[in-house]
């Protein structure tokens, strides 16, 4: 097993410390952009130095006291003139000493505000006397004394503004030197974290390379155990098969043997009840062996070795003898068995799509005891072909459907044992329609019914004309010439007798060998229209027996009888020189079907006492 987590681990690490990694570089951002701000405002504080205008309005009020000194000694206008000029320069300072930027400066300290606006105050409060006797110089002068009390005293409050402006400028300068000093030791801190956390992530990534590579080799190692693995899978799968071949072979033939016996027994002259006897034994076999060919069909679906046969059909050729088929189990349980369909013809495989319905309206009648089975098929926008199967049945519970189509799912297991069922007819359908090309689904509802649907798609549908209904053939037993020599060559007993009684219903009364040597023998010694071979016999098998008689420059017409299904067994029929193959159980309908194509000179023709025989056979 991979090791997982200390990878993912790691991973958590790197993303985590990344993470970090970027906060603190955002931080550090920060703290720069911070840093950079107080530097400017330090430098924009020195440039507009609050102390310089408190240093001014304390030279100026020096300055004002000075020009009332002079002109109280001399009352020259000159200096008269220079006083109110002074107090117009001291006024001045006032704007600065009371602006917002004055104490902002210095951290907004609120005693150096105060004492601005004081002494702005008082600078103001001598403005109504001056501006009373600025146009008159005795008047002026005589206020001189007044005004150097006032001027002494602004002195005074400038003197202190200076030292309380300057006490509180060092601080606020101490305060900013101090948070740089602050943000400078944050950042190294911050840097020194940074530098750690990127080396550990240098750490975790180097590690995580190293685990990538050993998860790498072990992704190798684990492959080529895979391939191991799978190569001891398909030799198993190869097993399977080859056990399935055997075993359908030895369930196949005493089927044959029940099968085969019962119809050549139901021909006979029985009463009533042996009928209904015979009829239950056949209905058994032929159950039998619908279980034998569905885990066939399963297991050669999943070797993907299915053949599919393509060729343009009409729908109706494949869904009538569904319905009749089907129409005797809806009667006898009382169901409305409808088919809805529109008329066209398509590309596709009819046996399949046979198989395919036949399973899905099968199910629906088993599972449904009254009301109501209907099939539609409409062809949709796209060339879509949908296929529905609408029944009022048992319906099935929601957390079923998604295991439907899984192998020997059966979901209500007392309903399935009453009706019987592999559990694998729905698995079946789906390969089916995916080896087709499409879809297969179903909605249902527990209690109220189930609606299986299936679409094909690119299968070229195209609405035809509705053909005239085609009038129902009635199946005859078909009769052969009485001169036809026919040799069946069977090592089993049962098997021979079978076919002999089959035979004898068509008029033919043929010879028998009972295993390969004897068939050669008889084969070369007098000429026959037609052999059977049986496959499988001891010493001499059927492949065996033909190469044999081909060499010998025979060509009677060869057909081979086996209990194999798969297509492996009718190659190797072919390879051996035989004309034909038979799958076992071998019924009426089989060799009719057999003698029609190899014979058809041999038919006889078909009195009206012959065509009135009419046998109606159980199942073609
Ligand atoms: P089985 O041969 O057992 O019928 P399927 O694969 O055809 O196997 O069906 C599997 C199971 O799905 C059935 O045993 C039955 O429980 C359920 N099922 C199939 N068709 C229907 C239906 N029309 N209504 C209710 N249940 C159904």
């Amino acid at each position: 097993m991979l090791r997982k987590l200390p990878f993912r681990g790691a991973s958590i690490g790197i993303t985590t410390l990344a993470a970090v990694s970027f906060g603190i570089l955002i931080a550090i951002m920060l703290m720069f952009n911070n840093l950079e701000k107080r530097e400017k405002e330090v430098a924009a504080g020195v440039r507009e130095d609050s102390s310089w205008a408190s240093f001014s309005a304390d030279r100026e009020a020096g300055r004002f006291i000075e020009a009332l000194l002079k002109a109280q000694e001399s009352h020259a206008q000159e200096d008269i003139d220079n006083l109110l000029l002074r107090y117009d320069v001291f006024y001045s300072r006032t704007s600065e000493l009371t602006s917002d930027d004055f104490s902002r400066r210095i951290g907004g300290n609120l005693e150096v505000r105060d004492a601005g606006l004081k002494v702005s105050d008082a600078i103001v409060a001598l403005a109504p006397t001056i501006d009373e006797a600025a146009s008159d110089s005795d008047l002026l002068i005589s206020r001189i004394p007044f005004l150097l009390d006032k001027a002494r005293e602004i002195r005074t409050m400038t003197g202190d503004l200076s030292l309380l402006t300057d006490r509180a400028e060092s601080d606020s300068l101490v305060g900013a030197r101090a948070l740089v000093s602050r943000t400078q030791r944050s950042i190294a801190w911050s840097v020194t974290i940074l530098t750690l956390t990127l080396g550990t992530m240098v750490m975790l990534l180097m590690s995580q390379i190293r685990q990538s590579f050993r998860a790498q080799h072990e992704l190798r190692r684990l492959n080529e155990e895979n391939e191991r693995a799978a190569i001891t899978a398909n030799a198993a799968n190869r097993a399977k098969s080859q056990f399935l071949a055997t075993m359908s072979h030895e369930i196949r033939t005493p089927l044959n043997g029940i099968i085969g016996m019962t119809e050549a027994l139901a021909l006979t002259d029985l009463n009533s009840e042996q009928s209904r006897e015979v009829e239950i034994i056949r209905q058994s076999g032929d159950l039998l062996l619908d279980v034998i060919n569905d885990v066939l069909e399963i297991s050669r679906l999943e070797a993907g070795t299915v053949d599919i046969s393509r060729c343009r059909f009409r729908l109706s050729g494949v869904l009538q003898p569904i319905q009749k088929l089907m129409a005797s189990t809806a009667r006898s349980k009382g169901i409305d068995l409808q088919f809805d369909a529109q008329t066209l013809s398509l590309d596709s495989d009819p046996a399949r799509l046979r198989q395919i319905l036949v399973n899905l309206v099968g199910n629906s009648l088993k599972f449904t005891e009254r009301g109501s089975v209907r099939l539609t098929v409409r062809l949709l926008t796209g060339g879509r072909l949908r296929f529905e199967i609408r029944d009022t049945g048992i319906g099935i519970a929601e957390d079923d459907i998604p295991k439907l189509f899984t192998e020997f799912t059966q979901v209500d297991t007392s309903m399935t044992r009453r009706a019987g069922g592999t559990g694998l007819g729905l698995a079946i359908c789906k390969r089916l329609v995916e080896t087709l090309g499409g879809q297969i689904g179903v909605q249902s509802e527990l209690g109220a019914g189930s609606c299986f649907w299936f679409e094909l798609w690119n299968c070229d549908a195209k609405l035809d004309t509705p053909a005239a209904p085609e009038t129902p053939k009635k199946r005859t037993v078909l009769r052969m010439d009485a001169d036809t020599r026919i040799l069946v060559v069977e090592d089993n007993r049962t098997n021979r007798e079978i076919a002999c009684a089959l035979l004898k219903q068509m008029g033919v009364v043929p010879d028998c060998a009972i295993d390969g040597k004897e068939g050669v023998e008889m084969a070369m010694s007098q000429p026959y229209d037609l052999i059977f071979m049986d496959m499988r016999m001891p010493e001499l098998d059927g492949l065996g027996a033909t190469a044999t008689i081909r060499e010998k420059g025979n060509t009677t017409t060869i057909v081979g009888l086996t209990a194999n299904a798969f297509d492996t067994d009718r190659d190797a029929c072919l390879d051996a020189g035989m004309n034909d193959f038979v799958s076992k159980p071998v019924t009426l309908a089989k060799l009719q079907q057999t003698l029609r194509n190899w014979l058809p000179e041999k038919l006889a023709k078909q009195s009206p006492e012959a065509a009135a025989q009419v046998i109606t056979l159980g199942r073609s």
